[in-house]
């Protein structure tokens, strides 16, 4: 049986690879009994090679078990001619797609089956097709991945937890979260950005709107359309937001409004505690500025402002006038009447003297009892002593206090620019002030040309203190001390000279005052002293020693090297410390007398200097018990001559005995005076009449050769 016999004209019908397969039984697996050309050439093998393979050989090993279901498939549903794509095999492994034409005959003569493959090649077709296919896929998972995005970002939106909206470029609502509609009610996708806010509007829920809507609409939807991004502040009911506002690259306007209420109450809270701090501070330099009794300026205020005065001064020309106000008899007030009336007189004064300023004036209380005014004023203008004047007049009228009088007077200094420099203002209204209070009190005085004069030689002879002090010219001279019976030296009273290098030998009193003023005196107080010392323990190395007595200032008694120079210059015999009696009165302190104390157990005597010259008072004198009196030289001269002098002498002498001191007579000019004095009880004599104050070698002869009672 041939198979051409069997299909003559089929292959005359088709450019198709074609074979055709034959199993001899139906449960035989077919193999190819015939193929033509078109077939070798597709699968790429001869003909021998194809003859007697299953046909299973050409297919896609991949696909073989789908074809097989796919034909069975078909079998069994009794269709004989069928197509099927499927991906087939060349001999070199290749593959490729073709559709595959199945043509079942069954051989009638032998029982056995012929199956006719007609191969068409689809790859081309295929492959659009895969292609398509892909798309599709590709479609899907774009779009799968759209909705995902989309999920996302609604949720992204949604949990932004100020309210987000995004408006379309036509200003439709498209896309919000809850937050957005919150407090206005229920929002559609569409609608206007106008709508919206009018829903707002409708419930009055902006409150800036309330009254001028249709303003206030514009001012928000203006920039709205108009501004690529725009933010601005807006309230919705109780809620501060700061509403930014985005335009996207498609047109898109994004609207974000941001919760600033809980920020905003918080920068409130700051701001009122910084306003606090603000307020504390200016409390506080208020109160580092101000008095507390009387609310005016203090020294520091006073000379704050006077800096400004003083360079406002400088750049606009224009003068300044100090007054210098100090209440007379205060202290009376405070001692008599007590703290309370003191202090309603202050505040009473103060007040009216605030009555009498300008406000540009500047009024301060600089000290207890001392007040001060600086004011700006013309050249050579008088207005600064007229002030002076009327506030001597009205500020000193007496007060009452709890119905009793409080009688005190004030008095004031005045000094004025340009006689003045500015910086020597306040200065110089306290000489003027001194001048007020030495010319009675209750009155003004002026810083005039001689003042100026006197201040500049004060200040020239103090430079030529200072100078002299450096080059070691005070000097001590030396006055015997003799016994007031037997008329024999029992030592010296230390007196200060100072060596001028151009003026000669100088007294005390030509430098005494103007030391003591620029505070200088100590340090001459000093240098006498070791002098004095020195010279003494050098020579009065054996024997007798006489006692040296010396005057010292307050400033001197206080200063801490007097110890020290009295032990490092150790001398034998009894050193004394003259103070004046004022010292004491005025200045007996709690610390003073400490120190006089420790002093006297150091050894020092003390002697109370011109005792009856001041106002020494019986108690003070008990207080203090010094070691001596001396009776004013002043007291001793008439006793020549007056009765009542002798006497009043004669009581000093026996206050002295009876208070156990010892009391010496200063200022013995003549035999007459020493006579009557040797016939007191007075103890040591001291004057011209048995020595003049002399340099040490002079002195010393006397303790050589001492005078005998009869000279
Ligand atoms: P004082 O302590 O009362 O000294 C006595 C003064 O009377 C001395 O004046 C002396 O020279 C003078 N004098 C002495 N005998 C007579 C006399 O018979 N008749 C008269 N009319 N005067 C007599 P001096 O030395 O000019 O001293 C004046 C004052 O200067 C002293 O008065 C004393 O208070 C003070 N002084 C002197 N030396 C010092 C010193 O070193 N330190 C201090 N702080 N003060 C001193
Ligand atoms: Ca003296
Ligand atoms: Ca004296």
């Amino acid at each position: 049986m041939k198979i051409d016999d069997i299909f003559p004209d089929f292959l005359k019908l088709t450019a198709d690879a074609v074979g055709i397969g034959y199993a001899k039984t139906k449960l035989e697996m077919i193999t190819l009994v015939w193929v033509n050309q078109a077939f070798c050439d597709s699968f790429e093998m001869s003909e021998e090679e194809a003859l007697g393979k299953s046909p299973v050989a050409i297919i896609d090993s991949d696909y073989v078990d789908d074809l097989w279901e796919m034909i069975q498939e078909k079998i069994s549903g009794g269709q004989k001619r069928f197509s099927i794509d499927t991906s087939c095999k060349k001999a070199n492994g290749k593959t490729f797609w073709a559709n595959i034409s199945f043509l079942h005959l069954d051989d009638p003569k032998t029982g056995g089956r012929y199956t006719v493959f007609d191969i068409r090649e689809i790859n081309d077709l295929k492959n659009r097709e895969q292609a398509a296919e892909l798309a599709l896929i590709e479609h899907e998972l774009l779009y799968a991945n759209m909705e995902a995005l989309k999920v996302r970002l609604e949720t992204a939106i949604n949990t932004i937890p100020d309210p987000f909206a995004i408006y379309s470029s036509k200003e439709k609502l498209m896309i919000w979260n809850p937050a957005y509609a919150e407090g206005l009610g229920e929002l559609k996708k569409g609608m206007s950005a106008e709508s919206y806010l009018r829903l707002g509007l409708d419930k009055q829920s902006f409150p800036d709107a309330i009254g001028r809507e249709d303003e206030w609409l514009q001012d928000v939807l203006v920039p709205f359309r108009e501004k690529k991004t725009h933010t601005f502040p807006l309230v919705l009911n109780d809620q501060s937001f700061r509403v930014q506002q985005f335009t996207a690259a498609n047109g898109d306007k994004l609207v974000l409004r941001t919760n600033i209420t809980e920020i905003q109450a918080q920068q409130a809270k700051l701001e009122s505690y910084a306003e606090q701090l603000e307020k504390a501070n200016q409390d506080i330099s208020y109160q580092a500025l101000h008095d507390e009794l009387t609310g005016l300026g203090n020294r520091r205020y006073l000379s704050m402002r006077f800096e400004e005065m003083a360079s406002e001064r400088e750049r606009k020309g224009g003068e300044l006038a100090a007054l210098h106000i100090d209440l007379d008899r205060f202290k009376q007030i405070n001692d008599t009447m007590g703290h309370a009336a003191g202090d309603f007189v202050l505040k009473a004064v103060a007040d009216r003297l605030r009555e009498n300023v300008r406000t540009e004036d500047v009024l301060a209380r600089i000290g207890g009892d001392e007040f001060f005014i600086l004011i700006r004023c013309g050249h050579n203008s008088d207005w600064p002593e007229a002030l002076a004047d009327r506030i001597v007049r009205l500020v000193g009228r007496p007060l009452e206090f709890e119905e009793r009088p409080c009688r005190f007077g004030v008095s004031v200094g005045v000094a004025q620019t340009p006689l003045i420099a500015a910086e020597d203002l306040l200065t110089s209204s306290d000489v003027a002030l001194y001048k007020a209070k030495d010319g009675g009190r209750a009155r003004a005085a002026s810083f005039d040309q001689k003042d100026l004069q006197q201040l500049r030689e004060t200040k020239k002879l103090s430079d030529d203190i200072q100078r002299g002090l450096e080059c070691g010219e005070f000097v001590p001279y030396y006055q015997a001390l003799v016994d007031a019976k037997t008329f024999e030296p029992q030592g010296f009273e230390v007196l200060a000279r100072w060596q001028h290098p151009t003026e000669g030998l100088l007294l005390p009193c030509s430098f005494l005052a103007t030391a003591s003023e620029m505070q200088l005196e100590s340090q001459i107080d000093r240098m006498i002293f070791k002098k004095a010392i020195n010279e003494c323990a050098t020579h009065f190395t054996d024997g007798f020693a006489p006692s040296l007595s010396f005057n010292v200032s307050l400033a001197r008694i206080m200063d801490p090297e007097l110890v020290t120079d009295a032990h490092r210059l150790h001398y034998r015999g009894q050193v004394s410390l003259e103070l004046l009696e004022t010292i004491f009165l005025e200045e007996e302190t709690e610390e003073v007398m400490m120190r006089i104390d420790t002093l006297r157990d150091m050894g020092f005597d003390f002697a109370v200097d011109d005792f009856g010259s001041g106002r020494a008072s019986i108690i003070a004198l008990q207080n203090l018990a010094p070691d001596r009196l001396k009776i004013d030289g002043r007291l001793i001269a008439p006793i020549t001559k007056s009765q009542s002098a002798r006497k009043l002498v004669r009581s000093i002498i026996e206050i002295g005995q009876s208070l156990d001191v010892r009391v010496t007579a200063e200022g013995v000019e003549t035999k007459e005076h020493a006579e009557i004095l040797s016939g007191t009880h007075c103890d040591i004599l001291q004057g011209y009449f048995f020595a003049h104050p002399s340099p040490f070698e002079e002195a010393k002869k006397l303790i050589l050769e001492p005078p005998k009672k009869t000279a």
